[in-house]
């Protein structure tokens, strides 16, 4: 280790911060953040060291920032003079102000890009909420002292509150049910269950998951997933349960009330449990079944948003889905079918005139071009189908409606893949090829 790390209380400290421009007002920020009083000074004078808790030399002549090093070390303050490692005898870290957390990183001054960039990764792991949980902890402190006075058995107890239900529940932002978590844990009650997360896995590639999604893959005891969930899956511990249900058109290998069940099961085992589904969980994912479900069972749940499948192809394709001049609206419909009729009112799609996104809209294709043009749509309008969008795999065939229905079932290779129709399918900055053989 090249350096001993610490954290100062400088609550009510003078620091003196010298140089008058951009850099020294940047580096007196967090000194004001931690309670130090600033002395900002152009020029320096060895008096103005009287009575400091700490130095920083920024922006200054060279003389002067010599002077300020040597004055300090001689005196005993701890002094930094920006980018000059030789002047220094402390260095300021990367740091993550998750208030009263804080988490810094240092490379020694070897490498401050790399020490940022794996600052940026632990922010990206750390929600902002942990500092609200240890505020939590913080209010129960004297409680769990007098409850548990046995060391080994407090640390076991707080871990599990500090990672279970109660800890979900803050990051979910219901800090008073987790406060009554922490209370009940106290009193000598059971332990509590466990907590589904119905989480959106985006459209399949790893990097199109949220961060939330990210974390909660990789604290989760089991997932239960589909068959469109994609690299997220690898997100989750190595060894954590995964559990596949199935989903393909007419083929579902758990029947829905089954998926509900088994739901309600794992998390009254006390399992952290994330319910993994393609693209968004609310659109076209049946999660508000099993919404439902798990109220109804009194199980706690979070909904986790992902990005939709009408999203992630429209940006791949660069296919603006509103567009000023061609789309003032984007629906989003389902292409399924019952008894193999499509049950869809059509006029006022056409009267909305915007975009269409039609989800599991493959097999009903010709319906859709029947329903649309037979109420007005111009047949010209721009379509196009999108399959494995917003992965590498990606693939598109452009045209129109009859282009599509002629074309679509040769083309296509089984993979998922969406509808799109509109004027605003014909537009798209990035590409200008497709736009020509539109036209052609
Ligand atoms: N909840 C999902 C939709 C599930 S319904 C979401 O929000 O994206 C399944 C349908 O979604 C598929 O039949 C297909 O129409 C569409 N879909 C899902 N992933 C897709 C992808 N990567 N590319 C194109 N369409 C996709």
């Amino acid at each position: 280790m090249r350096h001993f790390p610490i954290f100062l209380e400088l609550h009510g400290c003078t620091a003196l911060v010298l140089g008058d421009g951009e850099v020294a007002a940047r580096k007196a920020e967090p000194l004001r953040a931690a309670g130090a009083i600033v002395k900002l000074r152009r020029h320096f004078d060895p008096a103005d060291l009287d009575g400091c808790a700490i130095a920083i030399g920024a922006d200054a002549e060279e003389s002067e920032l010599q002077a300020l090093s040597e004055a300090a070390r001689a005196r005993g303050i701890p002094v930094n003079v920006v980018d000059r490692p030789a002047l220094c005898s402390y260095i300021t870290p990367a740091t993550i102000d998750r208030d009263p957390i804080t988490i810094a990183v240092s490379s020694a001054g070897t490498a401050p890009v790399l020490a940022r960039l794996i600052r940026a990764r632990i922010e990206a792991s750390i929600p902002p909420a942990y500092g609200r949980l240890a505020a939590l902890a913080e209010r129960f402190k004297a409680r769990i002292r007098t409850a548990l006075p046995d060391l080994a058995q407090r640390r076991r107890v707080l871990e599990t509150l500090l990672t279970g239900r109660a800890a979900d529940l803050v990051f979910a932002g219901r800090d008073e049910e987790a406060a009554d978590i922490f209370a009940a844990t106290l009193d000598g009650a059971e332990p509590s269950g466990g907590m589904v997360f119905l989480v959106g896995a985006g459209p399949g590639a790893a990097d199109l998951l949220t961060l939330r999604a990210q974390r909660l893959l990789g604290e989760a005891d089991v997932i239960v997933h589909d068959r469109l969930v994609g690299e997220a899956l690898d997100m989750g511990r190595r060894d954590a349960e995964r559990i596949y249900v199935g989903k393909q058109r007419a083929n579902h290998c758990l029947q829905q009330e089954d998926i509900n069940a088994l739901l309600v099961r794992l998390a009254r085992e006390g399992r952290k449990v994330v319910r993994l589904k393609g693209g968004d969980p609310f659109v076209f994912g049946r999660g508000g079944e099993e919404a439902e479900a798990l109220a109804e069972a009194g199980v706690p749940f979070e909904v986790v948003p992902g990005v939709t499948a009408a999203l992630a192809c429209a940006a791949q394709a660069g296919v603006p889905l509103t567009h000023r001049a061609a789309a003032r609206s984007v629906t989003f419909l389902t292409g399924h079918t019952k008894e193999g009729r499509l049950d869809v009112d059509f006029a006022p799609l056409v009267r909305l005139g915007g975009t269409l996104a039609v989800y599991m809209g493959v097999v009903s294709l010709p319906q859709l071009r029947d329903g649309l043009i037979g109420h007005g749509l111009d047949p010209a309008t721009p379509a196009m189908l999108i399959e494995r969008g917003g992965t590498d795999r990606q693939r598109e065939l452009r045209g129109t409606l009859d282009l599509l229905v002629e074309q679509g079932p040769g083309w296509s290779t089984q993979g998922p893949t969406l509808v799109l129709i509109g004027t605003a399918v014909g537009r798209g900055g990035h590409h200008p090829a497709s736009v020509l053989e539109m036209s052609a």
